[in-house]
């Protein structure tokens, strides 16, 4: 298909991207990805197997790409240590992205250290501030940021697109190449490159996110059950994903 220009995109031309490119494989919707949005293009990644898997595609095309990640100030020390190991693998600087010292202090101050536990409304604020606000100064002048979303990682990710608009973040294309992908498929490229793999899978976790809001989960329990756990499952994300954008396969 043609890539047009980036001035041109909006959410009709992503519309028809995401039909011509519904069926294509990962490595090629990368590859057009890259092509069609240039070097400012991001790769958002929280060092998750599905993150580096998507770091590992764009790196393999040898064209020029950015990594953003988001240091909320409650990572795990294995994340970050993930997040090295590629630096170095790749020669990509890491571009990372802090939550604003004033809003943080105003945060902790006035809500304390673990206001998330106590509201839907207090763990949105915390997520906002330690991740949302970074993001957004992330993706300022991009063009368009990719993901390692899967549809099989929750109900509010069932009906994912592999390129959808992205209103949340100023509109902007996002595209999601593993939407489609399954454990096994993630399980393979990795196996078959020897990418690095955050350490605290091995004890357990199947999704991974801030220290305090992600724990291990049990054999049978969805892989996302360990995030925000004292939460109704159907508001299990952080605003980085929201819904109210993902109409595009309705329009
Ligand atoms: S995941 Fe938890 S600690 Fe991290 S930003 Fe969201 S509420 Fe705050």
């Amino acid at each position: 298909m043609s890539t047009g220009t980036i001035a041109l995109w909006d959410q009709d031309a992503v519309k028809n991207a995401a039909e011509a490119l519904s069926t294509a494989r990962a490595e090629e919707i990368v590859r057009w990805g890259l092509a069609t949005f240039g070097p400012r293009t991001a790769v958002a990644s929280s060092f998750s197997e599905e993150d580096v898997a998507v770091i590992h595609l764009a790196a393999s095309t040898g064209l020029p790409f950015r990594v953003v990640a988001l240091d909320t100030g409650r990572l795990h020390e294995e994340t970050r240590w993930v997040g090295d190991q590629l630096q170095a693998r790749y020669g990509i600087p890491i571009e990372w992205y802090f939550p604003l010292g004033e809003e943080l202090e105003e945060l902790t101050r006035t809500a304390g250290m673990f206001s998330f536990r106590r509201s839907l409304e207090e763990r949105r604020r915390c997520c906002e501030i330690r991740k949302v606000g970074p993001l957004r100064r992330a993706l300022e002048g991009t063009p368009a940021w990719f993901t390692g979303l899967r549809r099989d990682q929750s109900q509010t990710r069932a009906s994912l697109p592999v390129i959808e608009w992205d209103v949340a973040f100023g509109g902007l294309v996002k595209l999601n190449p593993l939407a489609g992908w399954t454990d096994a498929q993630l399980r393979d490229l990795a196996d078959a490159h020897g990418l690095p793999r955050h350490a605290l899978y091995d004890e357990g976790y199947t999704s991974i996110g801030c220290a305090p809001c992600s724990r291990p989960t049990r054999p049978g329990e969805h892989p996302r059950s360990g995030r925000w756990w004292w939460e109704d499952p159907a508001h299990a994300e952080c605003g980085l994903h929201p819904l109210s954008h993902r109409t595009i396969r309705k329009a």
